[in-house]
């Protein structure tokens, strides 16, 4: 018989587990509970929609659509794209779900996304993204709420140290045409010294000659005119609110002159989060003013702001997530035991109470367990004590061990969850054996 092949996971995805997962979780966890605090509301949008969502949204020009769409077609014969990032999907659904109608709208994504891309280290094809949006605010306020919601989260996830908000301004359309102009003809002159990708860039998208990484474009990039002789008294005014608004509310950022975002609907802010922690791919959540996408999808013309961070990016940051423990394991000896240790545990879990069942192998083996799973308690009973009524609650960190009536088990749990001493043997007697189970603090 022909040897059957175990199928492969595919390049450039992840399967992600164990360490790595909980530190996955603390990232989405923790923007879950900081965007609450700022009143963002959560969104479900698609993972594929019509290739022209992202193909008129992102521009044919840009890296993502021009080789790193995945796109196909279905059996319908309609052209699909997984999406490469949420933006546009949301923009997408405000205007096709009549969302306009809660404007301002302030809105929060996570999960993943789809990129073909050359795999490496930080660097996949499906990886996954948090990201936030606030769509009809023409307002400063909203850069600023963006930007301070991100600066929040970066330091509740403990990754601030290190970490430098950079923060640019790409002005109003009528800066933006003329400062592209100025661009053009700095790097016309200089065309002959300007790598492959940036030659390729001039006519099309200009501005990102300005944040290329390649050491032939640099000192001609950075001897490029700065955008603040163009701005006009709008756009420096709008910029200047931003930033005396990020100094009211504490966070620390620096002006980075050379920051841009390629595509055309970009306006006004700009700003990347950026750490010298990760080498070549420091920059860990990125966004800015949209004016012009909703415009671009066919919709009215409607202001946005937003950014995206790469969750795997993020969770290499972190420290060491604390492990998961268990708060007590139930150790069964014997059949009848075994029988009614399914009863047990379930009663302590309807408490709320994190608990585990060890029952493979022998006492030595399951007790074990019970430190491995970093148990605070081990409750164990034969089928004698179970006769009598009785389990032993064991505190493992201590080695004490007592002797409680089955009935009032979750009772004296609860009462060592809430951190009361461990129950004397004079109280224990006093109790009763009415059978009844006594419901937690927190029950109804
Ligand atoms: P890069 O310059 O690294 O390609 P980008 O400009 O394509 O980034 P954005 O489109 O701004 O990235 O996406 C926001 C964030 O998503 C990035 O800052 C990064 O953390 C993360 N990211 C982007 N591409 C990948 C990928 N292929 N694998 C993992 N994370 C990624
Ligand atoms: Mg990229």
């Amino acid at each position: 018989m022909a040897r059957i092949e175990t199928p492969k996971r595919i390049r450039g995805t992840q399967d992600i587990f164990g360490d790595e997962q909980r530190r996955f979780a603390h990232v989405v966890d923790t923007f879950e509970r900081v965007r609450r605090l700022y009143c963002f509301q959560r969104v479900e949008v698609p993972i594929f929609e019509s290739t022209a969502v992202f193909a008129r949204s992102l521009g044919e020009t840009t890296d993502v659509v021009s080789k790193e769409m995945y796109s196909f077609e279905d059996r319908g014969g309609d052209s699909l794209t997984l999406r490469p990032e949420f933006t546009a999907g949301i923009a997408r659904a405000y205007l096709t779900e009549g969302w306009q109608q809660y404007a301002p709208l302030k809105l929060v994504a996570h999960g993943p996304v789809f990129r073909y891309e050359r795999p490496q280290k930080g660097r996949y094809r499906q990886f996954h993204q948090i990201d936030a949006e606030i769509i009809g605010a023409p307002e400063a306020a909203a850069d600023i709420e963006l930007l301070v919601l991100a600066d929040q989260l970066l330091h509740e996830l403990g990754i601030a140290d290190g970490v430098t908000l950079q923060l640019n301004t790409l002005g109003d359309a009528e800066t933006r045409d003329a400062w592209r102009g100025a661009l053009v003809t700095h790097f016309e002159q200089h065309e002959g010294d300007l790598s492959q990708d940036s030659k390729d860039r001039l006519n099309r998208n200009p501005l990102r000659i300005l944040d290329s990484k390649d050491p032939k474009d640099r000192p001609i990039a950075d001897a490029a005119p700065d955008i603040d002789a163009y701005l006009t008294s709008e756009a420096g005014a709008f910029f200047e609110s931003v930033a005396k608004g990020l100094d009211a509310a504490g966070v620390a950022w620096t002006r980075n002159s050379r920051l841009v975002r390629g595509l055309d609907y970009y306006r006004h802010t700009a700003f990347e989060f950026v750490t010298d922690r990760l080498g070549a791919q420091g920059t860990v959540l990125a966004g800015g003013r949209y004016d012009g996408l909703i415009g671009s999808l066919g919709g009215p013309e409607t202001p946005g702001i937003g950014w995206a961070a790469g969750i795997e990016r993020l969770a290499m940051l972190l420290e060491e997530p604390a492990a998961e423990t268990v708060f007590a394991t139930v150790i069964p000896i014997g059949a009848a035991a075994e029988a009614r240790a399914v009863g047990v545990v379930a009663d302590l879990r309807r408490e709320r109470m994190k608990v585990d069942m060890a029952f493979r192998g022998n006492m030595k083996r399951r007790l074990a367990k019970a430190d491995a799973q970093g148990a605070d308690y081990a409750i164990i009973f034969g089928d004698d004590e179970l006769a009598k009524g009785e389990v032993n609650v064991k505190r493992l960190k201590t080695g004490e061990q007592k002797t409680v009536p089955l009935a009032r088990l979750p009772r004296i749990m609860w009462s060592q969850l809430m951190g009361d001493d461990f129950p004397d043997a004079t109280e224990m007697t006093t109790w009763d054996h009415d059978g009844a189970v006594v419901k937690g603090p927190f029950q109804e």
